[in-house]
């Protein structure tokens, strides 16, 4: 799947990983429980409030491109070819990103950057999952607190949190470079603060020529964390860190009428925050013709 949309100069499709269809859909009991500080009967009572009777994450894996001056950036890379983590049924239907950037017609098809908004395996993986790197032209970027964390504190995480972090920093080598927030990584590409889900978790905005959209990695999993954006699930490193870097961002997003990207969605992840009191609701933006700054590539 392709969906191709500009930001002022600046051309985009997000292309997705793949995206698990019922009844392979995880459940949200999963993402939000006791432990993570979301009672049973508060999760049931937010799906009650939706009204449409759903248990599941529709769980997309949203690949962003965009095409600059400077050659094509990549924002996230999927879980990669052959991933065998998540079982037989769902290991077939992801790890599309690389064969479908092959196939997308882009005016760069090979990537001059691979920027990472952080380390877990399935934003990562799509970069190294042959053992070696699949966009061997690209310079690859993450956040120096990320590069950090992975490589020294992270050591009392379980072996198959850390594995796919470290494969990445010893296979990405000298290309893996460390990036600070606030940086512009290409001409209209800025890092963006977005720390908790894991130490060096960043967001992505692209600017040109007054047009901009907020790429928000995994600032949120599903719509349920903008209704509660107190909510965090057992994947953020930082409990109080994510959620108020959550509150920042969605509050920003809302304020200025900002379209985001958001990688977990159901594909492509493109839309508007609305404010709703002390909490936010999600409009997907999915149309050409929707308000925004999101307009097709032509
Ligand atoms: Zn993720």
């Amino acid at each position: 799947m392709i969906h191709r949309f500009a930001v002022g100069d600046l051309a985009c499709a997000v292309i997705s990983d793949g995206q698990p269809p019922p009844p392979w859909e995880p459940p949200l009991a999963e993402f939000f429980t006791p432990e993570t500080g979301v009672p049973e009967p508060d999760l049931r009572a937010a799906l009650a409030a939706e009204g449409c009777g759903r248990t599941t994450l529709t769980c997309g894996y949203n690949c962003l491109c965009v095409q600059t001056p400077a050659g094509l950036a990549v924002i996230d890379t999927g879980l990669g070819k052959g991933f065998l983590g998540y079982g037989p049924y769902i290991t077939p239907q992801v790890g599309h990103f690389g064969a479908a950037l092959a196939g997308a017609g882009l005016p760069a098809a090979e990537p001059a950057a691979v920027i990472l908004t952080h380390l877990h395996e399935d934003h990562v993986r799509g970069a190294t999952w042959a053992g070696e790197p699949a966009f061997p032209g690209a310079v690859a970027y993450a956040h120096a607190d990320e590069l950090a964390f992975w490589s020294g504190r992270a050591a009392e995480l379980p072996d198959e949190q850390r594995r796919p972090a470290l494969e990445a920093i010893r296979i990405l080598g000298e290309r893996l470079r460390p990036a600070e927030y606030g940086a512009e990584l290409l001409p209209g590409v800025h890092t963006v603060d977005a720390a908790g889900h894991t130490p060096g978790h960043t967001a992505v905005l692209l600017r040109s020529r007054g047009q901009r959209l907020l790429c928000l990695g995994d600032t949120f999993y599903d719509p349920l964390q903008l209704a509660h954006p107190a909510w965090r699930t057992p994947w953020d490193h930082d409990a109080a860190r994510s959620v108020a870097s959550r509150r920042r961002l969605l509050a920003w997003a809302a304020a200025e009428r900002l379209p985001v990207h958001a990688y977990h969605l159901p594909f492509p992840g493109l839309g508007l925050i609305e404010r709703r009191g002390d909490a936010f609701a999600w409009r997907p933006l999915t149309s050409p013709d929707d308000p925004g700054a999101t307009h097709p590539a032509g």
